[in-house]
């Protein structure tokens, strides 16, 4: 029997991965194990600044194995990393990154939680990040977080003691943690959260230390560690049939974003945490001097009586023979005066008692979306699959009306019915709630005090259903959802979402105009309902102007697109802003676009953001047209360049030799080509030699470690990690008059404005006197480097390397990095274009 059991724990705990929104149907050892952390009154709380910093070892090992309440605290969304499974970015990937948290905290058994810090990218140090998110925002959340969560230990992922050593975020959450831990009991601090929570003392704060922190395993083990704990966190659950480790595994590789997709680990393993602050440890116990027994809550005896017993006797063919002393035990539950034990554990043990009886209730909405006004059919299934009588009294449909049932749920008998519920005039449409209103580079604006901290936007259409177990009134809740099934792939789930009656796009978000001609721009309208009529206009800078003012609107079906076609004519010189449509319909306006995430191992997302591209009109001259590039991990300066006009080439490595790239005006090298291409250095002698006869070749940034040749440019050049974070660092001109920063376009300070995330990255800190350093940057307090822009004449070319974050810049439409970029392909092309007159 036992076999069994496991197998079916195998089944439910994979299965439960790919269709989050799926009903849970847990087994008997699953309610098993509920009811042992039901019978734990402990809790940690884990604290980092992003998805993926959190260790699942440590927090599986709490959950599962401690059996504490645990749950993790990013302080951020990850906005700012890159995404290796799709096209989204920033706010975008935030959403998929919070998601996989959730996934992540589905397998390990945490929970999730956060603030409205928003990941800006990378920054060297907390004195930085401090004050691009706002500090005392970020702690009043963290301090919220602490209050709302109660945790009787804290765990900090990184150490606050050494600022500068790691990414700025990482140092800020440790220290904006051990702030917390003194603020969130005192009474003067954040008053205002005093009217939705109460002050917390949490007991003792640890960081999570390991041999790596110390740079090798000996060191680590000569540290002196009288004030660390030691878990082997390699801990075997037969209930699962899975070792902590694979679970962690399971659990880090639910950040596929990320590209932390790995192998499970099995074995004993040790996981360390230092004492930093509170109440001294007893016997390596991290909950020591908290009883976290019943005996804790005031009236909690007499539970604990029951719910141990329950738990010692446990009958895993028929967990339905607890329900009456579940029963007594909820009773007893809502007599005790502690609000935040009362809420919690009533919850976990109502969902037992929910479990114990084998109650499936669904609803599956017949349409995975709605508008306002809209009439949705909704198939309700409600099955007792235990001997305990049960009456379904009762529901309240997603619009708030009651309906009468009084239905008695016989063993095993279906019983499904119908709703029809008409969505709400004023609905609001299903969004991220961080993502409403347009925030700062480093905070999210969140008006409404209740969502702070929230990992998502709870779901509004849900339906109540209140049930008799065993003469008992329960309310059980449960999010519409919509059942289907797809042939290939078996019976999904879907969230059920409102959406606005008419949403809008412009595909390109970036369009560059070299010229004074106007370009077409395309908008795309979707409409959310039957017979949407109305008009479109696009807004636009004063200095621009578009033709024709106004488009008709006019859908026939939900669901349909409609494209309508605006003329966008740029000024006559430089010049940049936005345009962005509105869409008329009755009274009403629309002004977003619809996003739709859709990957497997998260919940369907569609997100709101407004809909909007830059346009930008350079002033720009050119000399030499044919570029061939030289793709390396990756980057979209091909399509930018074609964007102003260039043709451009990709060449692969094997069609490269002399004569076939003397056609070309310049060679570019892609981002991180001399890390990924693998035969590169084969072909430097021809990429030289076209250089020498008169080509420009220009290298931009590899990184500095991990190179496939140790020459890069004809002369000697280190690359190093030199980088500018800052992307509004000052910016020094070495050699003015260099042709570079003249011709065909005249550089000036202006050119540096508008940078987005950085300056560069990866670049050289030492080199040959054959290179002329242009630039000089750094970020504050650091000393001024000079390697993100040297160019070196060799024969009758020139070689150019850059760590200058073109790469960024160009999709972001800064005009200035267009303008040099230009001005690197150009170099010397005036005096070979007069040479090459002379010899013919
Ligand atoms: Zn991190």
């Amino acid at each position: 029997m036992h076999k069994k059991l496991l197998l079916l724990v195998l089944a439910v705990l994979y299965l439960s991965y790919g269709n989050a929104q799926k009903p849970k149907t847990p087994s008997a050892s699953q309610i098993y194990e509920s009811l042992q952390k039901l019978n734990f009154l402990g809790s940690v709380l884990y604290v980092a600044a992003h998805p993926d910093d959190e260790n699942t070892r440590l927090i599986a090992y709490m959950s599962n194995h401690v059996k504490a309440r645990t749950a993790y605290l990013s302080l951020t969304r990850g906005d700012g990393g890159q995404n290796l499974i799709g096209p989204e970015i920033r706010e975008l990937l935030g959403v998929i990154r919070t998601q996989e948290l959730l996934a992540a905290r589905g397998v390990d058994g945490g929970e999730q939680l956060f603030t409205r810090a928003n990941d800006f990218g990378y920054s060297k140090h907390p004195d930085e990040t401090l004050k691009i998110w706002n500090k005392n925002d970020v702690l009043s959340d963290v301090v919220l977080a602490i209050r709302q969560f109660k945790p009787d230990v804290i765990i900090n992922r990184f150490d606050h003691r050494t600022p500068g050593t790691t990414h700025g975020h990482h140092t800020s959450s440790a220290m904006l943690s051990m702030e917390a831990f003194d603020l969130a009991n005192d009474k003067s601090a954040y008053t205002d959260q005093l009217n939705q929570t109460s002050l917390w003392q949490p007991k003792r704060l640890f960081y999570n230390t390991s041999w790596w922190r110390y740079g090798s395993r000996e060191k680590f083990d000569k540290v002196d560690k009288s004030n660390m704990i030691k878990f082997d966190i390699g801990t075997y659950y037969p209930l699962k049939g899975l070792s902590n480790n694979e679970l962690a595994s399971l659990a880090s590789s639910q950040h596929l974003c990320q590209g932390f997709g790995r192998l499970s680990q099995r074995g004993t393993q040790e996981e360390y945490i230092e004492f930093l602050k509170g109440s001294p440890v007893d016997n390596n116990n991290i909950f020591s001097g908290i009883d976290t027994s019943w005996n804790r809550v005031l009236g909690g005896s007499a539970i604990g009586d029951i719910l141990y017993a329950v738990e010692n006797n446990f009958d895993f063919t028929n967990p339905s023979v607890h329900i009456p002393q579940l029963i007594e035990a909820y009773k007893h539950l809502q007599n005790i005066e502690d609000e935040h034990w009362k809420t919690l554990k009533s919850k976990e043990l109502k969902a037992i008692i929910e479990m114990c009886v084998g109650l499936y209730l669904e609803v599956s909405a017949e349409t995975n979306w709605a508008t306002s006004n809209e009439s949705v059919k909704l198939n309700i299934e409600s099955i007792n699959r235990s001997n305990i009588p049960l009456t379904l009294l009762s529901i309240k449909t997603p619009n708030g009306t009651s309906v009468s049932k009084n239905i008695e749920l016989k063993s095993n008998i279906k019983f499904t019915f119908e709703e029809i519920i008409k969505i709400k005039e004023n609905a609001q449409p299903t969004t991220p709630y961080w993502l409403n209103k347009k925030g700062t580079l480093g905070m999210y604006i969140v008006d409404n005090p209740e969502q702070i901290g929230l990992p998502e936007t709870p779901r509004v259409y849900n339906m109540d259903f209140n049930v008799l177990i065993d003469n008992t009134p329960f309310t059980f809740t449960k999010p519409v959802i919509q059942r289907y099934s797809k042939p290939d792939k078996g019976e999904l789930y879907r969230p059920f979402e409102i959406i606005p009656e008419a949403s809008v796009k412009i595909t390109e978000k970036v369009i560059i105009f070299d010229s004074d001609k106007s370009h077409e721009v395309s908008v795309v309208i979707k409409s959310g309902r039957h017979d949407l009529k109305g008009t479109i206009e696009l807004c636009h800078p004063e200095d621009w102007s578009v033709s024709p003012k106004m488009h008709k609107v006019s859908i026939a079906h939900k669901g349909e697109e409609q494209t309508v076609i605006f003329n966008v004519t740029p000024p006559k010189t430089g010049s940049e802003g936005f345009i962005g449509p509105i869409i008329h319909i009755g009274d009403k306006d629309y002004n977003k676009e619809l996003f739709e995430i859709a990957y497997e191992h998260i919940p369907f997302q569609t997100v709101l953001l407004p809909s909007e591209s830059k346009v930008v009109r350079l002033d720009i001259n050119k000399s030499g047209e044919n570029i061939g590039y030289i793709q390396g991990a990756g980057d979209v300066v091909p399509e930018s360049l074609e964007q102003i006009g260039y043709k451009v080439k990709i060449l692969k490595l094997e069609d490269i030799n002399t004569e076939y790239l003397s056609e070309f005006d310049a060679i570019v090298v892609g981002i991180r080509a001399y890390n990924t291409l693998d035969d590169i250095e084969f072909k430097q002698p021809q990429l030289f030699d076209y250089v020498a006869q008169g080509g420009n070749m220009i290298v931009q940034y590899s990184k500095s470690y991990g190179l496939k040749t140790a020459n890069i440019a004809p002369y000697s050049l280190t690359l190093s990690h030199d980088r500018v974070t800052d992307e509004n660092a000052s910016v020094r001109f070495i050699n003015p008059k260099h042709e570079i920063l003249n011709s065909p376009n005249k550089i000036t300070q202006k050119d540096f404005e508008g940078w987005t995330q950085e300056r560069g990255l990866y670049f050289a800190n030492a080199w040959s006197d054959k290179f002329t350093p242009i630039l000089s940057m750094n970020d504050n307090g650091e000393t001024a480097k000079e390697g993100s822009l040297l160019i070196a004449q060799h024969g009758k070319g020139y070689f150019i390397y850059t760590g200058l974050s073109f790469f960024r810049e160009f999709p972001a439409g800064v005009s200035g990095a267009y303008r040099l970029f230009a001005n690197m392909i150009s170099l010397g092309k005036e005096d070979m274009n007069l040479e090459a007159k002379r010899n013919d």
